[in-house]
């Protein structure tokens, strides 16, 4: 290409799923400072608003090198005024002050600490922010009534706000794959989220799980969570039934991102060699103060807590549930409003169905639904919007 070209290819995608966006690209000074402002848009319940922030922050991770001026953006898709104003005054001054006063607002430290405990979501922080409480240990403090999520989401907070690495995913991966293999022998077990994209370190280890005969995978939740617990493996699980079958959403039902597989939401207890331990103390000092008392230190043992998710999928739906489970969260999101405004089609982590010839499409492959919804092929690697 031509020097002075901003790949002309993207000006015509406005849609995250036309485009390949690697995990690391040139515009994190762009792209960092937007996302803060895509957060706190979801802190305030302004989802239209958070959207805006994140497809302008997804198109500039495209871009194959660093933006330097503006007028490199202004064939760009996606860039809103407001974004555009943020973007200007960071190459100009290199910050931004609406930014950098939202990341210090004692709202978004409040919000961010309190929707950092697993089980709350932004309505409850919101509350909980309104009634004068700041973090996890004012949650404590002021004796709040917790879920039994919440209560597991306090206690282990330090270790679930410390990324997991990619090497503790891997050993995450030998357990459930010994777990599953020993309840249902010829069963399927891929890695999805964003250790499937490519990702270093994740705030969770995603799987899903299958089996090529059809029906063997049903009820086999409880069996893999048996076998764990029997090993001393979980902290905590809450399972859910598969409800797909049950349900009335019929194919137009409106876009969710809940789907309805039999599911697991845990917390696993790792345990860590000597060096694991040394390794995250250097690597996240932070935090390795625990001073907090939100955690009970597992003081001279050696584990840690980490999320884990397991969803199993039957057969037929393997390939809708690969893609569905891989994200990242603006590309399902971008390939959910590709299907239904430009092709008149519903995509669920379930199913397809084309509203044009009224039926349900099939596929076997991530690379067929691409097919169907005539797009080209992006690998998962390339699916970091
Ligand atoms: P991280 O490193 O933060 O975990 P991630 O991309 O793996 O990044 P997750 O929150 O684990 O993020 O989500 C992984 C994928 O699973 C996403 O594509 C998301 O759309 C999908 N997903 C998450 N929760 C649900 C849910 N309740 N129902 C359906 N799909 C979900
Ligand atoms: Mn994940
Ligand atoms: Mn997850």
């Amino acid at each position: 290409p031509k020097p002075c070209e901003v790949t002309p290819a993207i000006i015509t995608k406005s849609y995250a799923c036309q485009r390949r966006t690697p995990l690391k690209h040139h515009n994190s000074f762009l792209t960092e400072p937007l996302e803060i402002l895509a957060e706190n848009a979801e802190f305030s319940e302004n989802e239209g608003r958070s959207i805006a922030f994140r497809r302008s922050a997804s198109v500039l991770k495209a871009l194959p090198r660093a933006v330097r001026a503006m007028d490199e953006l202004k064939d760009l898709p996606c860039l809103g005024e407001h974004s555009l104003r943020v973007i200007k005054e960071i190459l100009e001054d290199g910050t931004s002050s609406e930014v950098e006063s939202t990341r210090q607002s004692e709202q978004f430290q409040a919000m961010k600490a309190l929707t950092g405990v697993f089980g709350v979501g932004v309505r409850t922080a919101d509350r909980w922010f309104r009634e004068g409480l700041r973090s996890p240990l004012d949650l404590v403090h002021t004796g709040q009534k917790l879920s039994h999520t919440q209560q597991a989401g306090v206690q282990h907070y330090n270790d679930l706000n410390t990324p997991v690495t990619k090497k503790e995913a891997m050993v995450i991966s030998d357990i459930v794959e010994r777990a599953v293999k020993a309840v249902l022998p010829g069963a399927i077990i891929i890695l999805t989220g964003g250790f499937r994209r490519g990702k270093e370190v994740g705030h969770d280890v995603d799987f899903l799980i299958t089996h090529p005969e059809e029906g063997a995978e049903e009820r086999l939740m409880p069996k893999i969570v048996n076998w764990l617990e029997d090993q001393g493996l979980l902290l905590y699980q809450k399972t859910t039934r598969n409800s797909y079958l049950e349900s009335k959403d019929g194919p137009a039902r409106p876009p969710s991102n809940m789907d309805r597989f039999e599911r697991c939401f845990s917390i696993f207890r790792l345990e860590q060699t000597k060096v694991d331990c040394d390794e995250h103390v250097d690597a996240s000092s932070y935090n390795s103060g625990r001073t907090d008392g939100t955690e009970e230190r597992h003081s001279g043992s050696s584990w840690r807590a980490v999320r884990v998710d397991l969803v199993v999928s039957p057969y037929s739906q393997f390939a809708f549930a690969t893609l569905g489970w891989t994200g990242s969260k603006l590309f399902e999101r971008e390939l959910r409003r590709w299907a239904g405004q430009e092709k008149g089609m519903s995509l669920s982590s379930h199913a397809l169905y084309d509203s044009k010839q009224q039926r349900y499409l099939q596929a076997n492959s991530e690379e067929e639904l691409f097919a169907h919804l005539g797009l080209e092929y992006i690998p998962p690697s390339e699916r970091n919007a």
